[in-house]
């Protein structure tokens, strides 16, 4: 068997990703400090002003300019280093809101300290860069789409390629993620005295149960791979009313912004059917469109390499389910981006649950801190130096189908 080959460029890169990855050393006690400690101060989206705070102390102390309250959200900021004139502008993104309850139990503490780590690494010892570093800190992943508030206000303009990690149970880097839509549905009937006046009374709480029944009824009927799911969040004031007002959130998916869209228009049909079944009254209010997931290859498979440089073998992601939905997805329908995942729990544990946010704390989600910062750090730097890894990017930006991703 013929070894394989090494260009002179994967000895370049190589050289890049230790020097990289010394600095990430000579730096770990501060950010392993810096993880631990906004993952004892776990804020929630939109007011993460601490973690934010302590991440834009941070980038300036390394050499960062920083703007912060960027695209008018206060959470938000975007911090730069230039290496030389012209070149790529290359964006890491943070992510640092936590979860009611539960505190850091997707590991955005890991996220924001992988994209710190990195960009301090990158400013000390990337010695031949050229274009422009940016860390953009995009609050409220988890549920505020704040990555698609950024996007609107123009903050990823003149960006060429976008890198994050997030923190899993299975490392991988190609791995899509579906397209998902919000709608809150207010029903609103005719109070009256439960027993002594029902005939009076329009039940709000029964057009909101029956739209559960019609969508439920609507699952047989559905292209495969979609969900919907849903909550009452207001069911009435007491059992002796006759409720006047009942509220239903639902969430919406699948891996097709098309599918996503029809898929949204029958729930609503549903509920329009419910509610004049009843004699109610429904009124919808429809959430940001996430888009679909589009990973782009030539910077995942970089990604991979350094990954599997530092020891950790990368993963195929299962082919069906397993997947969420983020606002990074409309990051990656504009742009070249990554979203790799780096394990820190076994298979079979869940983001979102008490043991993932133990994890995102534990020796575990260090190692995978520092695997995800020497790996976000050599692909940047790579992105940064190396023009054909650039135009090969842009090129698979281009080439991919649009909606539907590739994964
Ligand atoms: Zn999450
Ligand atoms: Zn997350």
């Amino acid at each position: 068997m013929t070894p394989p080959t090494t260009t002179d460029s994967d000895a370049a890169s190589a050289a890049r990703r230790e020097r990289l990855e010394r600095a990430i050393d000579a730096a770990w006690p501060e950010l392993e400090a810096f993880t631990l400690d906004l993952h004892a101060h776990p804020e929630l989206m939109f007011e993460e002003h601490r973690s934010a705070a302590a991440l834009v102390a941070a980038l300036e102390r390394a050499g960062f300019e920083v703007e912060t309250g960027s695209g008018g959200i206060d959470t938000a900021f975007v911090a730069r280093h230039r290496f030389g004139p012209g070149g790529p502008r290359v964006a890491l993104l943070a992510e640092y809101d936590a979860l009611p309850e539960l505190g850091h139990a997707c590991g955005h503490n890991l996220i924001a300290t992988a994209a710190l780590g990195a960009a301090r690494a990158l400013r000390e010892a990337l010695v031949d860069g050229a274009g422009e570093l940016l860390v953009i800190g995009c609050p409220a992943e988890e549920g505020g789409g704040g990555k698609i508030l950024l996007l609107q206000a123009g903050v990823f303009e003149g960006v060429d390629a976008a890198l994050m990690f997030h923190p899993g149970s299975r490392t991988m880097t190609i791995r899509g993620a579906l397209a998902a839509t919000r709608v809150t549905m207010r029903f609103f009937g005719k109070a009256a005295h439960a027993a002594s006046s029902p005939e009076l009374g329009i039940n709000a709480l029964d057009a909101c149960i029956l739209t559960f029944n019609a969508i439920n009824a609507l699952r047989q009927h559905v292209i495969d791979e979609t969900r919907i799911h849903g909550i009452i969040s207001h069911g009435g004031s007491a059992p002796n009313i006759v409720p006047e007002y009942a509220e239903a959130k639902f969430l919406i998916r699948h891996r097709r912004s098309e599918e996503v869209a029809a898929l949204k228009e029958r729930g609503l049909a549903a509920a329009r059917g419910a509610a004049a079944s009843v004699g109610a009254r429904v009124e919808f209010e429809e959430g940001l469109f996430y888009a679909e997931r589009k990973v782009n290859v030539p910077m995942a498979n970089r990604f991979a390499a350094h990954l599997e440089a530092q020891g950790e073998p990368v993963l195929e992601a299962p082919a069906v389910g397993r997947v969420g939905s983020s606002d990074f997805g409309n990051v990656s329908q504009v742009l070249p981006a990554i979203h790799p995942y780096v394990a820190i729990v076994p298979e079979g544990v869940s983001a979102h649950t008490p043991e993932f946010a133990a994890a995102s704390a534990s020796q575990a989600g260090l190692r995978g801190l520092r695997l995800a910062s020497v790996a976000l750090a050599a692909t940047a730097a790579d992105l940064l130096v190396d023009a054909d890894l650039l135009a090969a990017t842009r090129a698979d930006f281009g080439a991919s189908p649009a909606p539907g991703g590739t994964a």
